[in-house]
């Protein structure tokens, strides 16, 4: 997101730092479209890169036209449509010489792979993310709202580029995860934007993870980023950011206690 609708957004920088992540250690950046919130948050306002040292990835379609043409027939005001094309710009100009274009149906890396789901632009991308046995769809913005699009598949935001191409993604991918049991990860979905799409009749229905908290202490020699690391995902388990639990991280416990969610199997 970076700051390009505000100066009091775009903190995913200060909170890395907070829970102990240098971002001079990111390693990979995956950018699914070129849409402000997804390619905000490359650059500071002065124009230097968060993630100094990263590879950034993208669909080769979508770096293409992000920054150019197509970000102009967005049917939003102008001064958000300029914010759009100005924030890619900068954002893409500023990673130019250091991207690896993706390919559909390929790995980005272990785990990851990119799955085509053009039409919300030309060349968004989901993921596809594996460990294990588990599997989990990072839908990207193939949906925006579940009372919005799920129930009603047909319904368009204005940020679709191709509405009747992005129906038929959102068609395509929510069919499959339904169909496969996996879960999805919804970027624009209430917090945590976790949960499962059900098939029911013409519409879906969104069925979110259920929070259950289980307070653990860590084992004392751990320091904050030993802790997070720990926390990190596991098959069937997803671990609270120490930053989101509806209290300022200066006030938590962390990294004595973490709070981790599990969510059921649950079946078409
Ligand atoms: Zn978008």
């Amino acid at each position: 997101m970076g700051t390009a609708l505000g100066l009091d957004l775009g903190r995913l920088e200060q909170n890395l730092r907070l829970t102990g992540i240098d971002p001079a250690s990111i390693t990979d950046v995956i950018l699914s479209h070129a849409h402000l919130d997804h390619v905000g948050g490359v650059t500071r306002l002065d124009g230097t890169l968060v993630y100094p040292d990263a590879q950034y990835h993208m669909a080769a379609h979508e770096w293409s036209s992000g920054p150019h043409p197509d970000l102009r027939v967005l049917p939003v005001n102008d001064g958000l449509r300029q914010t759009f094309v100005t924030t890619a710009q900068r954002s893409l100009g500023a990673v130019h010489d250091r991207v690896n274009f993706v390919q559909a149906g390929r790995e980005i890396m272990p785990g990851i792979q990119a799955v085509e789901a053009a039409g919300h632009m030309p060349g968004h991308t989901a993921l596809l993310i594996t460990a294990g046995k588990s599997k989990l769809l990072h839908v990207v913005d193939v949906f925006h709202h579940a009372a919005f699009d799920l129930a009603h598949p047909t319904w368009q935001t204005a940020f679709d580029h191709d509405p009747p191409g992005a129906y038929a993604t959102r068609r395509r991918l929510l069919d499959q995860v339904c169909v496969d049991r996996t879960a999805v990860l919804a970027y624009h979905a209430p917090f945590p934007g976790l949960g499962h799409v059900l098939v029911n009749g013409p519409r879906y229905d969104w069925v979110a993870a259920p929070w259950q908290f289980e307070v653990q202490p860590h084992p004392p020699a751990l320091g904050p980023a030993d802790a997070v690391r720990s926390a990190l995902w596991r098959p069937g388990q997803w671990t609270e950011s120490p930053l989101s639990a509806g209290r300022p991280a200066s006030t938590r416990p962390w990294p004595h206690r973490s709070a981790a969610l599990r969510y059921p199997e649950l079946r078409c």
